[in-house]
């Protein structure tokens, strides 16, 4: 089959085998290129391991520490038809490379808000490896089906209180115009927190705990963004800010149960991923963001986000100090007083007509069907390919 981009709004419902592995490939090389881990985790669960930061998440403490590596991913295998998720093929390409290299990876393609697939790997845990030193807790989804009372919550991208205008940008046709989007109304808000908030964080280290599948000072870490002011109606300050406040309670909770510092919450970057793409407004101030972090010399993708989030956090000798409210903030050159000013200055200005010239929108399409495997320089997309592409610990 030969496999073109075919994008609809802000997902694309084709991806490339060898593209993304070459994605995964460029990440994996850029941890290599840098100095090894330190205070390297031997045995790491990464859930919602397969796209964004979760992948980043595998490959920096394998490929930067020799870790033994668990991932647990919501993906679509490809078929002799139709191809994959970009994210099952990711999967397939780093276990390909950890095989090459000696270092254990297996991955569980399943839900992971359910207890069969948190079973299922405790189970795999204690046959393989003993124990996990650290869990990465990464899943970005729409929906989860609570275990207990076997409910599907929905989450919503919507601000509180008040209905929200702004800019936006339609990423297909490069077009600005206004968005208002209305409050959150009725459950909205709770079931938002259901499905992005820390319950099925501690839900996860509450089951490893109890089977004894968890070393002694393990390590647990959630992602969080807080990003500027201009997008807190629609973020921080909305439904999606209200479940990361829950996710920072958990982290508080667990580390009453668990020890201080088990539990850690990292507020990384704003960048283009699956995940981000889908929040209105959001992918107008990545493009601008993008163009002042690159022109500033300090732009980073999710690898070198990770690569710092390990290299002076998690598996540092001496790890670098926490917020007031005891965060990891990786989002520190993000929020860096020059760099928010400049982006708030071409917020102000831009629209349809300067978009190419203020900001990096071209960026921002390239890095978005990276995140499927187009337009990488070493893959020839004319080529016939298999779509059918088994994960290595399956097979
Ligand atoms: P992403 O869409 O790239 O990745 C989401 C991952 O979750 C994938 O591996 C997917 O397979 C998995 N997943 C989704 N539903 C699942 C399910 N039911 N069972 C198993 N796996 C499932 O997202 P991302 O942007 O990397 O986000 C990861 C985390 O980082 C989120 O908590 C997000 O809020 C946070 N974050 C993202 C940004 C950003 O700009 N992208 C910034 C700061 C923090």
């Amino acid at each position: 089959m030969i496999i073109a981009p075919k994008t609809r709004g802000f997902i694309c419902t084709t991806a490339h085998p060898e593209g993304c592995a070459a994605h995964v490939q460029s990440q994996i090389d850029y941890v290599k290129s840098q100095p090894p881990l330190a205070n390297p985790p031997k045995n790491v669960l990464v859930i919602g391991s397969s796209t964004g930061y979760g992948l980043a998440s595998r490959i920096v403490p394998a490929f930067g520490g020799g870790a033994s590596t668990i991932g647990v991913f919501f993906e679509k295998p490809g078929t002799e038809r139709k191809t994959g998720s970009a994210g099952w093929y990711n999967s397939v390409a780093f276990e390909n490379a950890a095989q090459k290299e000696g270092l254990y990876a297996k991955s569980f393609n399943g839900d992971a808000f359910s207890n069969e697939i948190k079973d299922q790997v405790i189970e795999t845990i204690k046959a393989d490896l003993g124990q996990i030193d650290c869990v990465v807790y990464s899943l970005a989804s729409p929906r989860r089906t609570d275990p207990t009372d076997g409910e599907t919550y929905r989450s919503v991208l919507k601000p509180i209180g008040a209905p929200y205008t702004q800019k936006n940008i339609n990423t297909d046709t490069g077009v600005i115009s206004p968005i208002s989007i209305e409050p959150a109304e009725g459950d909205e808000i709770a079931h938002t927190v259901k499905v992005m908030g820390g319950e099925d964080w501690e839900l996860w280290i509450n089951a490893l705990s109890e089977a004894g599948v968890l070393a002694d000072g393990f390590q647990t870490v959630a992602y969080s963004y807080i990003g500027p002011e201009l997008t807190y109606p629609i973020y921080t300050n909305g439904t999606i800010g209200k479940a990361k406040e829950h996710v920072e309670e958990s982290a508080i909770r667990m580390n009453e149960k668990f020890g201080a510092n088990s539990a850690v919450v990292s507020v990384n970057k704003a960048l283009v991923t699956q995940a981000s793409s889908a929040i209105p407004v959001v992918p107008l101030y990545i493009s601008l963001l993008y163009k002042v972090m690159k022109e500033k010399g300090n732009h980073e993708g999710c690898i070198e986000q990770i690569q710092r989030l390990f290299g002076d956090y998690m598996a540092a000798d001496t790890a670098k100090g926490l917020d007031e409210k005891g965060r990891i903030r990786i989002d520190d050159w993000e929020m860096e007083d020059d760099v928010q000013a400049a982006v708030a200055s071409a917020w102000e200005a831009v629209t349809t007509e300067n978009l190419n010239e203020l900001s990096d929108f071209s960026g921002y399409q390239t890095e978005f069907l990276k995140l499927f495997g187009f337009g990488l320089e070493s893959v020839d997309y004319e080529a016939e390919t298999n779509p059918e592409r088994p994960l290595p610990s399956e097979s």
